[in-house]
């Protein structure tokens, strides 16, 4: 069979996975990025051991664990700073095959552009425009206009392609609370656990980094848009400056100007992620709240199970559907828990709180754990490291 090409519209963690996923399996891979560098700024990212049994599948899942941290425990504590739940990593990684593991997202995106050919990447290649001819697709961006064999739509919340392709699909929906992220400096001591404290309609998190950062986020129920004065970082001061310990330390231990803030958005479940030759993957499939830690880990999911469909079945619109069947109901349960997690740890009425956490504090670790069975339990189709090139990863 001839070499096949895939062009892939957006060069985040769920576009380069698939680009890497489709290469590995002989294809030729364009990834069309529209900004000037294959990057991200500023925050950590949670991959759970869903994500690095794909990310084994791809053949990284070895060098990714290399750039990140594991942490001992982490749970999660109320507002005066007493533990409700806690999770052992090591029995996590006993249950699912990986631990939870913390690392920059740039050094995710990294590793991911490194295992592909460099002329396949194309930054500032903004797409205007994804349409079907004579069954086959079409692809304008700025540097020219590509027909491929296949398209997949990567490109986030906002995706082009699916406005394109599914006009009437309706747009992202917000969640009524921002979230803010960042990465301390280098501490002198860096607590051993992780921990995401719940206040009422507020939360504060944090997880170990390599070389002694932190890497924090924050959420608050707000209406969309809610400007912040006179800074994100005053902001933080003014919410959680008084929270328990270790967040007072942890804050003064951030770069005031390093401080990101995003409303957040999930997506309305999508009748189909597929359109003739053309997938949608990551976000502009199923953005889904990050109260799970999972958007991610799904668009690496979807990455492996695309590319997996494509090799078992050399039609690509029957392959498609395939990966339809496989990836919807799955991405749209695990972005309705997610949202659920979401509207209990955002409560804010004293009663309402005191229910959630009493649950919390009464439902026994095993137990939070066997329930994360249907999140976390996942492994590749075709079996563990199906696209492993060196035996490792
Ligand atoms: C506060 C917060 C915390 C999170 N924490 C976690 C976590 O711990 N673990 C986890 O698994 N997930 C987490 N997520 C979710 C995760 O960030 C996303 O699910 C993931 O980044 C989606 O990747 P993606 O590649 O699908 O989309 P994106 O990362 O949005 O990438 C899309 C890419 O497409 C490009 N693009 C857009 N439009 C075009 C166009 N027209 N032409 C060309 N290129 C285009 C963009 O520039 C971008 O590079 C979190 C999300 C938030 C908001």
């Amino acid at each position: 069979m001839p070499q096949r090409a895939a062009t892939i519209v957006g060069g985040g963690i769920g576009g380069l996975a698939a680009a890497v996923a489709l290469h590995r399996r002989g294809w030729r891979v364009e990834v069309l990025e529209r900004a000037a560098r294959f990057t991200e700024i500023g925050a950590g990212i949670s991959l759970w051991p869903n994500a690095l049994h794909a990310l084994q599948a791809l053949g990284l899942a070895r060098s990714v664990r290399a750039l990140g941290a594991v942490e001992r425990a982490g749970g999660v504590r109320d507002r005066r700073g007493r533990w409700l739940s806690r999770t052992d990593n090591a029995e996590l990684a006993r249950r699912f095959g990986h631990p939870l593991l913390v690392l920059h997202r740039a050094d995710l995106l990294r590793a991911l552009a490194e295992a592909l050919p460099a002329g396949s990447l194309r930054p500032g290649s903004e797409v205007s425009g994804v349409r079907h001819e004579g069954g086959r697709p079409v692809v304008e961006h700025r540097g020219g206009v590509s027909r491929p064999d296949l398209v997949v739509g990567a490109d986030g919340l906002r995706s082009a392609v699916r406005r394109a392709l599914w006009p009437g699909a309706p747009g992202p929906r917000y969640a009524g609370y921002t979230a803010w992220r960042m990465v301390t400096e280098p501490l002198a001591e860096q607590p051993g656990e992780g921990a995401v404290t719940w206040g009422r309609g507020e939360r504060f998190g944090c997880t170990a980094l390599p070389g002694g950062r932190m890497y924090c986020f924050a959420t608050a129920s707000l209406p969309a848009g809610t400007p912040s004065a006179p800074s994100e970082y005053a902001e933080l001061l003014r919410r959680f400056g008084t929270w328990p310990d270790p967040v007072p330390a942890l804050l003064a231990a951030v770069p005031p100007d390093a401080v990101l803030r995003h409303d957040l958005y999930d997506l309305p479940p999508l009748p189909s992620f597929v359109h003739g030759r053309v997938a949608l993957l990551g976000d502009a499939a199923h953005a889904m709240t990050p109260d799970l830690g999972q958007g991610a880990c799904q668009a690496l999911e979807d990455a492996v199970t695309l590319a997996h469909c494509l090799d078992s079945t050399p039609d690509v619109p029957a392959a498609l559907g395939s990966y339809d069947v496989l990836r919807r109901p799955r991405t749209q349960a695990v972005a309705r828990r997610s949202a659920r997690l979401g509207v209990l740890g955002q409560l804010a009425w004293p009663p309402a709180v005191l229910l959630r956490n009493t649950a919390a504090r009464l439902t026994p670790a095993r137990a939070t754990l066997r329930a994360m069975t249907p999140v976390l339990g996942w492994t590749p189709p075709g079996g563990p490291a199906n696209l492993t090139e060196n035996g490792g990863g």
